[in-house]
């Protein structure tokens, strides 16, 4: 028996016999071409993207059909690719100079344009390298003439193991062929992590060396709610992971029966549950889960899908189209929070010593106003479509939400003056993701309509924990309680105010963790889509007053294993179906 800890994609429980699949490379000729034959191979290749073309038009019309258009959608970026002027006259000039065959030529530039992608920090970049990869692999299968390989015809239900799974494949997977899904490559925003979420199938992603691990045909399973998979389970393991997703299976089928249902307490205390959206793919998730809103929408990630700014009609546009989609539902909007461990060389982001103690987040807005102004008139136009209320990242003190705040005013005293529409009054809010800000709260929160503890940060911080740090993962405690007291005085400051405070990082879409963040007095949680329907089930079958108590025993304890073993204690007890033995 081997477990491997990945990135919980998708949940649910699979088990089943291993199917491996290769990322099959397409051979290609290599040899010279013959001036004379040099406009044949240049047709040669024409026709090759032409297929291409049609092939992922015809599967994107399939996965419209089938999946839906939001997931259609992920193929667009083929569609664009195959496109590319500039690959095209790249390859074509290949061609010509160097006299290689069209395959040679076009493997050489799609193969430096992925790994470029694969090096790049930001989740997105690296998912886009799948993408190229994929399309690559089409190509040169129709210059080659090698028919490729396609998980469509799996004949028994397997648990597919990849280094990666393009979209084209994700696409076609037979549901009833497919019990779960592990891949050494991915996120939680990969195309992969994406379409397994959208097609209801277990998976864990970022596994690192499952391909090498696993065997053809061997059983396995994977875990997609913990983001394990173990492989050659023992007996006692198997049966207990049996059990476990016969418990989930029975708990789905009362997941439908929530999406409409409030998310408040057993003793009637509502708690606002919301999503944390990336990229719009994420949108039917969302509201297929019943969010009542978007508690945090991670901007950034529409600035580090591209080469270049986004212009301000290309941000109102997404903006809009995700408020209208979520009205009357509320959508927080979080301005740009590039910096850390977020970069897009064409914004500028400075090479730092200590980037998460850098140019970060609003700091980096405040600095660069030009970008920061865009944005901001790109939002303020959304809020005319819907419920937008505005949040800053990385807020350290008053000042700079004052600074922010300001420059707020400035660009909608602008846009008035153009005559264009905008909600009378868009609520802002500053994320407490540092202990400046949680010793200043009292400050922040006499002029801030709203608080949202970012507690991925504030861990990190508060504990000098990198968060991305897996050599010292370990210590990354959220039940530390130093974490805990931060909450509880962010949350008191905010209750003296009458001010709603929200938890949008990971620790608020841990179902262990639900109970007690409800008892310590926050008001809103935001998470992965989803997590939704669990930690609405979680939130309906207590009671505040039982929240309350678990919260107060917690805050007088004096180490992360005593708060870990109490809440754990309670958790099993009272939620046996997700935490019993
Ligand atoms: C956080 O820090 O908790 C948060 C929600 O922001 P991000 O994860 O995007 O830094
Ligand atoms: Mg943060």
């Amino acid at each position: 028996m081997k477990a491997l800890h990945g990135i919980a994609a998708s949940p649910g429980i699979g088990i089943g016999p291993v199917h491996i699949v290769d990322p099959e490379e397409v051979d290609v000729r290599d040899g010279d071409v013959r001036p004379e034959d040099v406009p044949a191979e240049e047709k040669r290749f024409r026709c090759a993207i032409e297929r291409s073309l049609a092939e992922v038009r015809s599967l994107r019309e399939k996965i419209a059909l089938d999946t839906g258009e939001e997931e259609a959608k992920i193929l667009d970026a083929q569609v664009a690719i195959l496109e590319d002027p500039e690959v095209t006259s790249q390859t074509l000039q290949a061609i010509e100079r160097d006299r290689k065959p069209a395959g040679f030529c076009y493997r050489k530039i799609l193969s430096a344009a992925a790994a470029r992608l694969e090096e790049s920090d930001g989740e997105y970049y690296r998912g886009r390298a799948v993408d190229v990869r994929d399309v690559r692999r089409r190509v040169l299968a129709h210059l080659g003439g090698v028919k490729q390989r396609s998980l469509a015809d799996l004949a028994t239900p397997s648990l597919i193991v990849a280094s990666d799974l393009p979209p084209s494949e994700m696409a076609l997977l037979p549901r009833d062929k497919v019990v779960g899904l592990a891949t050494d490559l991915g996120g939680r925003t990969s195309h992969t992590a994406i379409m397994a979420r959208a097609r209801g199938i277990p998976a864990v992603v970022g596994l690192k060396e499952a391909v090498r691990a696993a065997g053809e045909g061997m059983l396995a399973l994977v875990d997609g709610s913990r983001g394990v998979a173990i492989l050659d389970p023992d007996p006692e393991t198997l049966a207990e992971h049996h059990l476990r997703q016969r418990r989930y299976e029975e708990l789905k089928q009362n997941f439908a029966t929530l999406k409409d249902q409030k998310s408040v307490t057993a003793d009637g205390r509502p708690v606002g549950l919301g999503a944390n959206l990336e990229v719009p793919e994420e949108l039917p998730g969302i509201l297929a889960n019943g969010a009542e809103g978007i508690g945090l929408y991670r901007t950034e990630f529409f600035y580090l899908s591209r080469q270049t700014l986004p212009t301000e009609e290309a941000q109102f546009q997404a903006y809009r189209t995700i408020v209208e989609a979520m009205a009357p539902r509320p959508v927080i909007i979080r301005t740009l929070d590039v910096g850390g461990d977020k970069f897009a060389s064409y914004l500028g982001t400075p090479i730092e010593r200590n980037p998460f103690l850098g140019l970060r987040g609003l700091r980096f807005s405040l600095q660069r106003q030009e970008i920061f102004r865009t944005q901001l008139r790109a939002i303020l136009r959304a809020t005319a479509h819907g419920n937008v209320k505005m949040m800053f990242p990385m807020v350290v003190g008053l000042e700079e939400f004052r600074r922010a705040r300001a420059v707020i005013e400035r660009v909608r005293a602008q846009l008035a003056q153009e005559g264009i529409a905008m909600a009378r009054r868009v609520p802002l809010g500053v994320m407490i993701e540092t202990p400046a800000s949680v010793f200043g709260i009292d400050l922040l929160a006499s002029e801030a309509d709203f608080v949202s503890v970012g507690t991925n940060d504030l861990i990190q911080y508060t504990l000098a924990v990198d968060r991305g740090n897996a050599a010292i993962s370990s210590i990354y405690e959220p039940l530390h309680p130093s974490v805990l007291r931060a909450i509880h005085i962010v949350v008191e400051a905010c209750r003296r105010r009458g001010l709603p405070v929200g938890v949008c990082g990971e620790m608020a879409g841990e179902p262990l963790y639900a109970v007690l963040l409800v008892g310590l007095g926050v008001t809103d949680l935001s998470v992965s889509p989803y997590l939704v329907p669990e930690i609405k089930t979680i939130i309906r079958a207590c009671t505040y007053d039982e929240a309350t108590h678990l919260a107060q025993r917690c805050l007088t304890l004096a180490t992360p294993a005593d708060v870990r073993h109490v809440v754990t204690e309670y958790m099993s007890r009272r939620f046996p179906e997700y935490f019993g033995a």
